[in-house]
């Protein structure tokens, strides 16, 4: 019988909503279908590919607003409904030039043999499995799926059951395309149905937890397929002495509580030079106490709800534990139940240290712990001192200085005097260190790229026989 999962509505509390998950035969029969018809999809030039891709980029506009109204049903926040719907469709186009430089045709590869010309076939992993999280629904279920199908594989794609609302318009604008949905499928379900599909896959891009991206990568590793995994973060950012606080703190309000903090790449520990600590936090603290709940109107303020429940608990946990150590709340800090959403004001605490679970582990909220140091060393060693290394940021007085303290952060990206410019420009190569993820950088270039295998083609262009072929006839006497 086929599994009904119930889906929580992030404003109300209430779960009204369901999704079917597919099970094995389904994910069986979907497989197939997709896997017929990517030879094909594979075999047609670039330039085709990308003229289908263009035109579900259209139909996605078309129904702009079904789909930011369903997003916002499932997350309860509207300007970052609207704000990865357009940046959905920007990567779209983005992906598109990606795929023709990817595709253009190749010099000639030198050879250390003059008689022996080297090409290369670019094969595409036939049948690719994306598997996608909960706090940005719609940007982080196509990031992946549409390189992969510039690239010529069929996807398989799973958005998460926490905010699966968006699926049937998705649905639809894959349909409205023509040529589109023999190779590419969305289907509904939670971690059985995402289970069942690396079983039938050639490759897996997960984006998601630590904790499922090891399951992940362990039964891709079983069956010898790639996983690209796309993971947690702790990002820190340095202050220093010299930085133009304003910005700072401005630029770390927006990254530490955009989306109500529910971002990957979400600013989570602030270490400040304990020269202009005070400044920086009174600062902060004024700035945060001027930011509203999007509460009781989805548009009244810029702080949707909590928007998984189980989140609120792991956030509540990293406060109390924060505070019995010793944490200030400078301001914010409770976790309100506001007609049955739950909200939490942007949070400053200061007086904390490396023994709370808030500055070692994801909080996934909009909490800011702000800690002092003393020397660019110490602020290095404090920001290294994670298991995670998606991103992080430097505030300084010029970009030199800045740069000289990037140069040594242990972390895929590091924004110069702003915060989560990866979110902005997503077009340049990164990779996520330490526990962040693994694999090709799913930006820039190699997008496209990370989904195709080189087959080289090695071709003897002189005839007659090899000096080292021992066939009795030819090649030196004595060798023989
Ligand atoms: P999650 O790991 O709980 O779930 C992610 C997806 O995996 C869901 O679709 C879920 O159904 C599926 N899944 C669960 N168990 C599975 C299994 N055994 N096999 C296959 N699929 C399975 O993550 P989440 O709570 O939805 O997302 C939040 C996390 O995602 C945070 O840690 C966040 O930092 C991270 N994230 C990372 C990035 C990035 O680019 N690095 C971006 C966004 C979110």
């Amino acid at each position: 019988m086929t599994k009904r999962i119930s889906v929580r509505n992030p404003r109300t509390g209430l779960a009204d909503y369901t999704i079917a998950a597919a099970d094995t035969e389904e994910t069986a029969l979907t497989e197939q279908r997709l896997r017929a018809h990517q030879t094909e999809w594979a075999a047609l030039p670039v330039e085709r590919r990308i003229a289908v891709l263009k035109r579900f980029k259209e139909a996605i506009i078309r129904r702009r607003e079904e789909i930011v109204a369903r997003l916002e049903a499932d997350t309860g926040r509207r300007w970052a409904s609207e704000m990865e719907v357009d940046s959905a469709v920007g990567s779209i186009d983005r992906a598109c030039l990606f795929a023709e430089e990817t595709f253009a045709p190749a010099a000639p590869v030198p050879t250390p043999d003059p008689q022996v010309q080297a090409s290369a076939d670019l094969v595409a992993y036939p049948l690719v499995a994306v598997i996608s999280p909960w706090n940005f629904p719609f940007q982080l279920a196509l990031i992946d799926a549409v390189p992969a199908l510039l690239a010529g594989s069929a996807v398989l794609l799973k958005p998460s059951e926490m905010t699966p609302r968006f699926i049937p318009v998705l649905r639809a604008c894959v349909q409205e395309t023509p040529g589109l949905a023999d190779v590419f499928a969305v289907v509904e379900g939670d971690g059985s149905t995402g289970a069942a599909m690396i079983e039938v896959v050639d490759a897996v891009c997960f984006t998601g937890s630590v904790r499922t991206g090891r399951v992940i990568a362990a039964a891709a590793a079983a069956r010898f397929i790639p996983a690209f995994l796309e993971l947690g973060g702790k990002d820190p950012a340095i202050v220093t002495a010299s930085a133009d606080l304003d910005v700072a703190t401005s630029a770390l309000l927006w990254g530490s509580t955009i989306n109500s903090g529910h971002s990957c790449m979400s600013i989570e520990r602030v270490y400040v030079d304990r020269r202009v600590a005070d400044e920086f936090t009174a600062t902060l603290v004024a700035k945060a106490e001027r930011v509203r709940l999007a509460h009781p109107g989805l548009g009244d303020g810029e702080i949707g709800p909590i928007i998984v429940a189980a989140q609120a608990q792991t956030i509540r946990e990293h406060l109390d534990d924060a505070v019995a150590k010793g944490a200030r709340v400078r301001t914010g800090g409770t976790i309100e139940d506001l007609g049955g959403g739950v909200y939490l004001r942007p949070t400053v605490l200061t007086d904390v240290d490396h023994t709370m679970r808030v500055m070692r582990e994801e909080t996934f909220g909009p909490v800011i712990p702000v800690m002092t140091y003393d020397g660019a060393d110490e602020a290095v060693a404090l920001a290294n001192d994670t298991d995670f290394g998606l991103s992080a940021a430097v505030f300084a007085g010029t970009a030199d200085e800045a740069l000289s303290i990037a140069h040594r952060l242990d972390a895929g990206a590091v924004s110069v005097n702003d915060a989560c410019l990866t979110g902005m420009v997503p077009s340049v190569e990164k990779n996520s260190f330490k526990l962040s993820g693994l694999g090709a950088s799913r930006m820039g270039p190699p997008s496209v790229r990370r989904f195709l295998r080189r087959r080289a083609l090695l071709v003897r262009t002189a005839t007659g026989p090899r000096p080292w072929y021992y066939d009795g006839a030819s090649g030196p006497a004595e060798e023989r």
